[in-house]
């Protein structure tokens, strides 16, 4: 299915699993997402999102709202960076979904590497609640990475 500049597969026999991929923004209705989807637990995937803006959020926000009056409820897997950070900065939003992972760019300390990589709440919900990124081994050299932006950007969602 293409609803604008995004690409959205529904991956599970029942449907209830949605992949995006691409853009959300001015181009994208997502209302008609919401209708797509089955009752019950949905998961989105929003790992290959790229890009969100104001008008995105907007859109966001009516499916995750519409998709809580039909009683769902939402499970976000691998989270975009790009999302990630608006999710931060409108709190009450966070809370109307679980976040299973999501993306957080890292650097290396030691080589300067670069990555965006998959970080799992459940084992870490302990260090995010306090605010912590847990380490991740460099792919290029092995080292312990650190997140490379401040932390309440990716973070603030998990606080207690
Ligand atoms: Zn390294």
């Amino acid at each position: 299915m293409r609803i604008g500049r995004l690409d959205v597969d529904l991956t599970r026999v029942d449907g209830s699993r949605a992949v995006l991929v691409g853009r959300i923004d001015d181009s994208v209705s997502l209302a008609v997402l919401a209708d797509k989807l089955p009752t019950g637990a949905v998961t989105i995937d929003t790992d290959g999102v790229t890009f969100v803006n104001s008008i995105g959020m907007r859109e966001w926000m009516r499916l995750v709202r519409a998709l809580r009056e039909r009683g769902c409820t939402i499970t976000l897997e691998r989270v975009a960076d790009v999302l990630m950070t608006q999710l931060n900065l409108f709190g009450d939003l966070a809370k109307q979904a679980t976040i299973a992972s999501f993306h957080a760019p890292y650097v290396c300390p030691s080589c300067g590497a670069e990555a965006s990589p998959v970080i799992e709440v459940g084992p870490n919900a302990a260090q995010l609640r306090a605010q912590t990124a847990p380490p991740m081994p460099c792919p290029e050299c092995g080292s312990a990475m650190d997140l490379g932006d401040f932390p309440e950007r990716y973070l603030t969602v998990f606080k207690g």
